[in-house]
Protein backbone atom coordinates (compact mmCIF):
# COMPACT_ATOMS: atom_id res chain seq x y z
CA UNK A 1 0.00 0.00 0.00
CA UNK A 2 1.40 3.10 -1.12
CA UNK A 3 1.71 6.14 2.00
CA UNK A 4 1.51 9.58 1.44
CA UNK A 5 3.20 11.05 4.38
CA UNK A 6 2.95 15.16 4.43
CA UNK A 7 7.16 16.59 5.11
CA UNK A 8 7.57 19.54 6.89
CA UNK A 9 10.26 21.55 5.31
CA UNK A 10 12.96 23.17 7.72
CA UNK A 11 12.56 26.92 8.61
CA UNK A 12 15.44 29.68 8.76
CA UNK A 13 16.36 29.49 12.75
CA UNK A 14 16.73 33.55 12.34
CA UNK A 15 13.65 34.07 14.97
CA UNK A 16 11.59 37.09 12.25
CA UNK A 17 13.07 34.57 8.86
CA UNK A 18 11.22 31.35 8.84
CA UNK A 19 11.81 31.58 5.34
CA UNK A 20 12.65 27.79 3.79
CA UNK A 21 16.15 26.73 4.88
CA UNK A 22 18.47 25.90 2.36
CA UNK A 23 21.54 24.87 4.61
CA UNK A 24 21.57 22.60 7.60
CA UNK A 25 24.08 22.69 10.52
CA UNK A 26 25.10 19.23 12.27
CA UNK A 27 27.23 18.69 14.75
CA UNK A 28 29.29 15.09 15.61
CA UNK A 29 28.80 14.61 19.75
CA UNK A 30 30.64 11.30 21.31
CA UNK A 31 27.75 9.90 23.63
CA UNK A 32 29.02 7.72 26.35
CA UNK A 33 27.23 4.64 28.07
CA UNK A 34 28.26 2.26 30.52
CA UNK A 35 27.70 -1.16 29.64
CA UNK A 36 26.47 -3.52 32.41
CA UNK A 37 29.93 -5.08 32.79
CA UNK A 38 31.31 -1.53 33.56
CA UNK A 39 32.80 -1.32 29.88
CA UNK A 40 32.40 2.11 28.78
CA UNK A 41 30.90 2.48 25.33
CA UNK A 42 31.52 5.54 22.88
CA UNK A 43 29.13 6.50 20.07
CA UNK A 44 29.47 9.32 17.73
CA UNK A 45 26.25 10.61 16.86
CA UNK A 46 25.32 13.93 14.35
CA UNK A 47 23.08 16.20 15.64
CA UNK A 48 20.98 18.87 13.87
CA UNK A 49 21.74 21.81 15.33
CA UNK A 50 19.67 24.11 13.47
CA UNK A 51 18.72 25.37 9.66
CA UNK A 52 19.21 28.67 7.59
CA UNK A 53 17.93 30.10 4.58
CA UNK A 54 20.57 31.24 1.90
CA UNK A 55 20.44 34.79 3.39
CA UNK A 56 20.98 33.96 6.70
CA UNK A 57 23.96 31.55 6.97
CA UNK A 58 26.36 33.73 8.96
CA UNK A 59 23.92 34.96 11.51
CA UNK A 60 22.73 31.41 11.88
CA UNK A 61 25.89 30.10 12.18
CA UNK A 62 27.01 32.58 14.54
CA UNK A 63 24.42 32.01 16.91
CA UNK A 64 24.44 28.17 17.45
CA UNK A 65 28.37 29.10 17.46
CA UNK A 66 27.36 31.09 21.02
CA UNK A 67 24.89 28.70 22.01
CA UNK A 68 26.95 25.85 21.20
CA UNK A 69 30.61 27.02 22.31
CA UNK A 70 31.97 24.56 24.77
ZN1 LIG B 1 16.55 33.38 7.08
Amino acid sequence: MIQVNKIYPALCKLASCLDRADYEFTDAKTIKTKQEDGLVKEEIKTVTLGHACNNHVVEVNKMLQDIHKS
